[in-house]
């Protein structure tokens, strides 16, 4: 059996094979390939009366468009191949959605668990400090989001560290995205990543024909899903998937177990659990300790929504969903999705699938840029013109609009929560339509993630040949 790649070496690999595809010339794909530059950072804090030294990296990778953009990552596994792997699946995952960003990542080495909020607030300020001193941390240039182990708080201290050394810059609060919403945050950033997972799902299921290739059949309604990581994007990809669609969750893995009901479990109840005892054990009889063999188990769709490499050479071949839809960043080595794909298995890959975060962080840094929150302008005008409607409608059928009707057409006014939700469907909504359009109307691409990759890379190319003047 063939060894898997590492993160970095499976990116590359599916990245060249859409360079081959678009016959990129050797110098542009080596050019594409790489990060512009890495930053690696060591720096002490006080903690306990001692220096505990800190490592972490941003790494910077297509600079075609500025700002860079990519989350930070709080882990003690975290090393400088990671944050390559993940900065250039930041460019390509961009690139397919529209976001004119370029990609970027940023990592410490740390296992937040282990540390106070107070220390976390310090260690946090002195990473930021040293990012924003290299200018690794801009609103022009360079900037972070939440991602593994950090979240609107982290952000919140790096806005602020910001502020504090850069008085002057009136567009501070756009140095970083996934603010707290009193912070210049948005409305819906937090759900972003799993409600993009969502609108993906959606939209897949209403090809017909691919759902057919998928073996499947019919709606998301019923749907048999299990889903590993109950993190951030796991919860909110679930969550939305049995409220919203129907579909049934009969398993959630997470790194100490999983529970198993075929008859669907409540995502909401789960989640109160776990906040309440702190894990899984406990929820109910469906406890499984050992996790990783439930990814095995005969379902319609497998959701990784954990960590990179969960699906390898070694459990690839015994993967029973029809679609694997990757909500977490590197998944399935490239090893194992060459198995998956001969096995007939449907990958929908992550630099499309778990863009929904990207997406609105680059509403929250046109929000911040722009200084007004989403709506604001125009919300009486609507409120005006639904009430004006209204009246008439009740002039013309000479009956009332009842509390319940009228409720119903409040739904869709554009405050910032339904405007964000708004774009972030349309975004999942064409890019899937472009990908799967690449798809079928080339014969050398024989799967999404291909298609995904050269319907990125050859919009980051035709920049680079028709309009970079220094190259
Ligand atoms: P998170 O820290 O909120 O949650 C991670 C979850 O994974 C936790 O439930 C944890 O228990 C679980 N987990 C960790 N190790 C595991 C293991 N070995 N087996 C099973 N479960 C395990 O992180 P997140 O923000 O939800 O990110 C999850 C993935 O999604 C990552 O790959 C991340 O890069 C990707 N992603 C996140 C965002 C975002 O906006 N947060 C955006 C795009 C992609």
């Amino acid at each position: 059996m063939e060894a898997d790649s590492s993160f970095l070496e499976s990116v590359n690999k599916m990245f060249i094979r859409a360079a081959q595809v678009l016959e990129l010339s050797p110098g542009l794909t080596e050019h594409i390939k790489e990060c512009s530059s890495v930053y690696e950072v060591r720096f002490p804090v006080r903690i306990d009366g001692d220096y505990k030294v800190f490592r972490g990296w941003r790494a910077s990778h297509s600079e075609h468009k500025l700002p860079v953009k990519g989350g930070i990552r709080y882990a003690p596994t975290v090393d400088q191949q990671e944050i390559e792997a993940l900065a250039a699946l930041m460019s390509y995952k961009c690139s397919v959605v529209d976001v004119p960003f370029g990609g970027a990542k940023g990592g410490l080495c740390i296992d937040p668990s282990q540390y106070s909020r107070e220390e976390l607030k310090r260690i946090t300020a002195a990473f930021a400090e040293e990012l924003i001193n290299k200018d690794y941390i801009n609103p022009a240039t360079n900037v972070p989001a939440p991602d593994m182990g950090t979240g609107p708080m982290e952000m919140s201290w790096m806005a602020d560290t910001y502020r504090k050394l850069n008085p002057t810059d009136i567009n501070a609060a756009a140095c970083v995205t996934g603010k707290p919403l009193d912070m210049g945050g948005i409305d819906g950033r937090v759900e972003a990543t799993g409600r993009g997972v969502f609108y993906g799902l959606v939209e897949f299921f209403s090809h017909p024909d691919d759902v057919e290739e998928a073996g499947l059949s019919g709606s998301l309604k019923d749907k048999r899903i299990v889903i590993q990581g109950f993190g951030n994007v796991g919860y909110y990809a679930a969550r939305f998937l049995q409220q919203e669609e129907g579909a049934k969750i009969i398993a959630i893995i997470k790194s100490d177990g999983a529970l198993h009901d075929e008859e669907g479990l409540d995502v909401d109840a789960v989640k109160a659990h776990i906040e309440e005892t702190g894990g899984l054990k406990g929820y109910s009889a469906d406890y499984v300790a050992d996790g990783l063999s439930l990814m095995e188990i005969e379902c319609d769709i497998l959701i990784p929504a954990a960590l990179e490499a969960q699906i390898t050479t070694e459990n690839a071949g015994r993967i029973r969903a029809n679609i694997i839809a990757e909500a977490a960043n590197g998944p399935v080595t490239y090893e194992a999705d060459l198995i998956l794909h001969a096995a007939g298995k449907t990958v929908i890959p992550d630099l499309y699938l778990n863009a929904g975060g990207v997406t609105v962080s680059y509403f929250e840094w046109s929000r911040n840029i722009s200084h007004m929150k989403l709506g604001r302008m125009d919300r009486q005008i609507q409120q005006r013109r639904l009430d004006a409607s209204i009246t008439l409608m009740e002039q013309m059928s000479r009956k009332k609009v009842d509390d319940k009707q009228r409720q119903a057409l409040l739904r869709y006014q554009s405050d910032e929560l339904n405007l964000v939700r708004s774009g972030l469907e349309d975004t999942m909504r064409s890019s899937y339509k472009a990908i799967r359009m690449v798809k079928n109307n080339h014969h050398e691409v024989p799967d999404l993630r291909t298609a995904a990759y050269v319907y990125a890379v050859e919009k980051i190319a035709h920049y680079y040949r028709e309009y970079a003047v220094h190259l």
